[in-house]
Parts: C-alpha cells; structure tokens; sequence
C-alpha cells in the first residue's frame, strides 16, 4: 500500500506557488488527495484539467473540512480573510502553513482570526518563483534544490513543524528555521529591494521622452536585471505593505550608496568607483560559485 505523508490537502489559491506544491508533492506519490480552492471556478477548473488538483471547492470552510494539511497560497492581503474562514471549522488534526513571503504579516493576521495562535500553525516561505503567476505557470519541479523557510511560533506544535517539513522535502527542497524578524530583514535585502530597484529602473526609463530609442538599444543586462519588473504588480504591492518597515529601511541603506556612488561619478573619483565594483564583483563571483551558477556575461 503507498505510504502517502498527507491524505487530503488543501491548498487555498492554486497559483504559481500552490499548484506547483500540489504538481510536485503528486509527481513523487507523496499526497492522496489534493483539494482545490480560489475565487474563480474557472481557474479552479483549468486546474482540475491540467490534474494539479483532484477536485475543488469554492468554499473555503467546505474545502478544508477533513484535510490534514491545509496550505494558504494566496496573495499577503488575502491571507486574514482565509483564517477568518478556516478559524470556524479548524482541528487538531489539521496542520496548517502559508507560503507568503512576508512572515510577520501572516502571524498578524492569524492572530487577528484565531484570537489564540493554533499550535497546528507552522508559518513558511518557498524561496523559489518565476515572475509569473496562476496555475498554467505551475510546474512540479519549482522547488527541486530550493529553500523553503519555515518560522515556526515558541506555540507550534513539534509534530505540526514535522509534517511541514517532510511536505517540503518531499518536493526536494531544503527545508530551513528561522525567526519571522530574521527572515522579514533578510528577504526585504534579498528579494524585495531588488524587485524595487527593477520596477524603478524600468518604471524610469518608461517615463522618459527617448524611452523607445532607449528600450531599442536594451540589449542582455537590461533584460537579466530588469526581468522581475514583470512579476504581479498586486502581489508586489502587497508584499511592500506586508514588510513595510524592513523594506524601507533597505531602500534608505541604498539610496545613501547610490548617492554615494553618484558623487563618486561626479569628482572623478576612480578610486571609490574602482574598489566598489571589485567588492561588489567579488561578493557576486563568490556567490555563483557557491551556487553553482554559470551564467554567460553580456
Ligand atoms: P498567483 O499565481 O497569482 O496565485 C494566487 C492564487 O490565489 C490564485 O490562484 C488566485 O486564484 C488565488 N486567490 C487570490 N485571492 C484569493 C482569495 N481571496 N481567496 C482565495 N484564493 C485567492 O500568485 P503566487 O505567485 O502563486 O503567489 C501566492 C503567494 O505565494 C503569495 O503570498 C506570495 O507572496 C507567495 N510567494 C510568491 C512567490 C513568487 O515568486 N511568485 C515566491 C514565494 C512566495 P483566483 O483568482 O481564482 O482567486
């Protein structure tokens, strides 16, 4: 008989994120059966056609009932909205974890929900994406050699942080533990201000009078730093509201540098200018090798 790790799971919003966790946790056997919910039944029934999901609810207080796992895959602002339907019907034998990138803000709106945190509540964040979104995006191997981050609570339940974990490497991902605070600085350095500094360049240069001559001459680099300035504009927005005060706070670090490096430009200050891209040239070097990255300079 096959050893399923989850009987009924339940993943709210089968998007990029959570249809790939249900296309991949399908690939290796690992589920029983993958229920489906979201707001559109058409979405929901493209998903059912391409089997990322056996079968779907609209309900959210419906879909979840008898599940073992349940996974919030919706977009941050969403997130308070879908506790508030699940608080009603929720177990002791339901596990339940979200994938959003920003993590205080999640712990915020469950408490806003539950009023008492549940110890089944196990707070994670895939460190894998494309800048695509919705299920015709999905694909199983999205978090192959990829970590996942989980923030469990001082309340979480041992056994609720074990299912969470095995759901994840069962999809070939290392799994890592870290504290919300830490987790909401480091991917407001890592993720968010990049994601800003790619909407800003190209929201900039669209701005401008010569932007069709300028776009014209783009050539590799403008296309490989600017690529994440196509992810969703409202997922964005809400991950900036979410992690606000990280988030700005990295924005101010480098807007200081930039200025710094702009006066640099401006003194013929070869010196500064030289020794700041060897820096930066290094930590990039050493970072593709550690991660095994090879791609090809412009
Ligand atoms: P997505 O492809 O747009 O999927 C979001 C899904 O949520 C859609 O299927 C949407 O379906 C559903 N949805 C939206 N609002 C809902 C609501 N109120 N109730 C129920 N379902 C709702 O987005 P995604 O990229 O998968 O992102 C989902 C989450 O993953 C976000 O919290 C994001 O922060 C996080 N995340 C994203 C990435 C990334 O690179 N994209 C990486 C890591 C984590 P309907 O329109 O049918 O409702």
């Amino acid at each position: 008989m096959t050893q399923y790790i989850i009987q009924r799971l339940c993943i709210i919003g089968v998007g990029l994120i959570g249809g790939s966790l249900a296309r991949a946790l399908k690939k290796t056997g690992a589920v029983a059966e993958v229920i489906g919910v979201s707001r559109d039944v058409s979405h929901l029934e493209r998903a059912k056609s391409l089997g990322v999901i056996d079968n779907y609810e609209t309900e959210i207080s419906k879909a979840v009932k008898g599940c073992d796992m349940v996974v919030l895959a919706v977009p941050l602002g969403a997130m308070q909205s879908v506790f508030e339907q699940i608080a009603p019907v929720i177990s002791d034998d339901m596990v339940i974890t979200d994938v959003g990138s920003a993590k205080a803000s999640v712990v915020k709106s469950a408490q806003h929900a539950f009023k008492s945190i549940p110890a089944n509540l196990v707070p994670g964040h895939p460190i894998a994406g494309t800048e695509k979104s919705g299920v015709e995006a999905s694909f199983p191997e999205l978090y192959e050699n990829r970590r996942v981050i989980i923030t469990p609570l001082e309340t979480s339940s041992p056994l609720a942080i074990s299912k969470v974990r095995n759901m994840w490497q069962a999809c070939g991902a290392e799994v890592v533990e870290t504290s919300i605070e830490h987790h909401d600085e480091v991917l407001a350095a890592t993720s968010h201000l990049p994601h800003m500094l790619a909407y800003s360049l190209v929201d900039t240069l669209a701005k401008m009078d010569a932007k069709n001559e300028i776009f014209d001459f783009a050539a590799g680099g403008f296309r490989d730093f600017t690529r994440i300035a196509s992810s969703d504009p409202d997922m964005w927005h809400d991950i900036c509201i979410s992690n606000k005060d990280a988030l700005v706070k990295m924005i101010k670090i480098f807007s200081d540098d930039l200025q710094l490096l702009a006066n640099a430009i401006e003194c013929n200050d070869s010196v500064y200018l030289k020794e700041t891209f060897s820096r930066a040239k290094k930590a990039r070097d050493e970072f593709c090798e550690d991660k095994n990255i090879n791609d090809s300079p412009e």
